[in-house]
């Protein structure tokens, strides 16, 4: 398929945000930018699709707006993983190590069935550790995670190493 909008010249970057020294890939202009936001869709679509999801699970929160609009196109369901205490309802958590501390992950009890298919998509992939954490607390529920799937993927930060599923990224940077 040969596209004409080069997605990574929509990707703006950011030196020092959120902190002195780190380099943060903006996707707002990705979004603001129509016909680059549909090709970035596009293309997640048509690598998922080929994956047979019954359901496509978004991260809090920029893998929501990953994750929706690839569902819609699919004709899946979207699930939402979200921090501790966004969700109504019956929840299972997941707490996971950060560099510093731990943090927590839920979803609702019943939002995924055992053996589903699912895939597990967010805006970036840097160290892994966010994907890890959503993959782990997906098994907890009984699903089977058949991908993770993401518009960004820093190649140089090796998280795909330390995830155990196949991954798609649309974008990477060395
Ligand atoms: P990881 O857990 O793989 O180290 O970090 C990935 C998570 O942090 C994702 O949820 C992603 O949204 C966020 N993140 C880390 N760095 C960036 C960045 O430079 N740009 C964006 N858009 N998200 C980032």
């Amino acid at each position: 398929m040969t596209d004409p909008i080069l997605i990574k010249d929509h990707i703006r970057q950011i030196p020092d945000f959120p902190k002195p020294g780190i380099l943060f890939y903006d996707i707002s202009t990705l979004l603001a930018h129509g016909p680059a936001w549909r090709a970035t869709v596009d293309r997640l679509a048509d690598a998922i699709g080929k994956m047979r999801p019954d359901k496509l699970i978004g991260i809090e929160s920029r893998g929501f707006l990953v994750a929706a609009p690839v569902a819609y196109r699919l004709g899946c369901g979207f699930v939402m993983v979200r921090k501790r205490g966004k969700l109504p309802g019956s929840v299972i958590p997941h707490s996971y190590e950060l560099e510093y501390g731990t943090d927590t992950v839920e979803i609702q009890t019943d939002a995924v069935k055992p053996h589903e298919r699912v895939v597990v998509l967010d805006d970036l992939l840097a160290t892994g550790g966010t994907m890890r954490a959503a993959i782990e607390l997906l098994r907890k529920v009984g699903a089977d995670v058949v991908a993770a799937a993401f518009v960004i993927e820093l190649n140089f930060l090796g998280g795909r190493h330390r995830l155990d599923v196949p991954v798609t990224s649309i974008v990477s940077y060395d």
